[in-house]
């Protein structure tokens, strides 16, 4: 009889140590966040890689073999994967999609340029996508993930919600070394004059106002209007510097640097994608510090 309930009470402990949880990422930062979260409890497929462009990408069919198994997939949301239904339907009933970002407040695109997309401009309508530039949205992000993963694994719950704490509490102390780094840009230079309109999310956390060149004016990019109309602002609004993007470096923002006594900032990071910094920390920082050295009191 003892015998009987110890075997019993060790085949429970047995199946209640769940096996690691499969997900699969439609974003390098998502992916980062769910490993910090998930631990030894999580395998990862990392469909879209660092170096991919979010913009543009949609899984192939070998992209769709590799989700195979996950139990989740795990994208930006805020309408940037337009593939997502078509994704569903290849998936199936038994694999949820989760829209990380769905569930964060969403700020408006401050983008209305409708160029073609030949120069690898973006097109932003309704909701700005790019919420992940917010520590207070990876915040959310992780208590999302955390949720999401012991909802579908209950017997790691305890290690999510650990890895979540862990991770709010350095995105926290993110957040308090770049509001010290920031606060050496006197309050009227707080303005980033970026290549298209992905930065609305850090404007709005850390103070500064938004302007993407592309996203001033309409019609052809590279017509002299459109140049004299962007140098006006920059001129109007006393700017210092402006910013190339590691995807997005317009021949216009060269042509405005040559029109004005703008200096050109180091190049920012606005998907998350770069190969040398796709996680959450590693684009901040390098943000942070870039739009720092251009920006503070010489
Ligand atoms: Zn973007």
């Amino acid at each position: 009889m003892r015998r009987t309930l110890i075997s019993l009470i060790w085949l429970t402990a047995i199946s209640l140590q769940a096996e690691p949880l499969k997900v699969a990422s439609l974003h390098p930062l998502i992916a980062d966040l769910a490993r910090q979260i998930g631990g030894e409890q999580i395998i990862v497929v990392e469909v879209m890689k660092p170096g991919g462009d979010i913009h543009h990408f949609e899984p192939a069919p070998k992209d769709i073999a590799s989700m195979r198994g996950a139990r989740l997939v795990l994208a930006s949301g805020k309408e940037l994967e337009t593939y997502l239904p078509k994704l569903r339907d290849s998936l199936g009933a038994g694999v949820q999609v989760l829209e990380v970002g769905e569930k964060i407040p969403s700020i408006p695109s401050t983008c209305h340029h409708d160029e073609d997309e030949k120069n690898g401009e973006h097109h932003h309508h309704g909701a700005d996508p790019h919420w992940w530039h917010s520590t207070e949205n990876m915040k959310r992000a992780a208590r999302i993930l955390a949720d999401a993963f012991s909802a579908a694994a209950p017997a790691n719950e305890a290690a999510y919600a650990s890895g979540a704490k862990a991770a709010i509490k350095r995105l926290g102390e993110l957040k308090s070394w770049a509001q010290k780094e920031i606060s050496v840009i006197p309050r009227g230079d707080r303005k980033l004059v970026t290549a298209h309109a992905a930065f609305g999310y850090f404007c709005k956390e850390y103070g500064f106002e938004p302007i993407s060149v592309l996203g001033i004016g309409r019609g052809d990019d590279s017509s002299s209007k459109h140049i004299a109309q962007t140098i006006q602002v920059i001129r109007e609004n006393k700017i210092k510097a402006v910013f190339p993007e590691d995807q997005a470096n317009p021949k216009v923002l060269t042509e405005i640097v040559r029109g004005t006594s703008v200096k050109t900032g180091q190049t920012l990071i606005a998907d998350g994608t770069a190969k040398e910094a796709h996680t959450f920390e590693t684009m901040f920082a390098h943000n942070v510090r870039a739009i720092v050295e251009a920006l503070k009191q010489p």
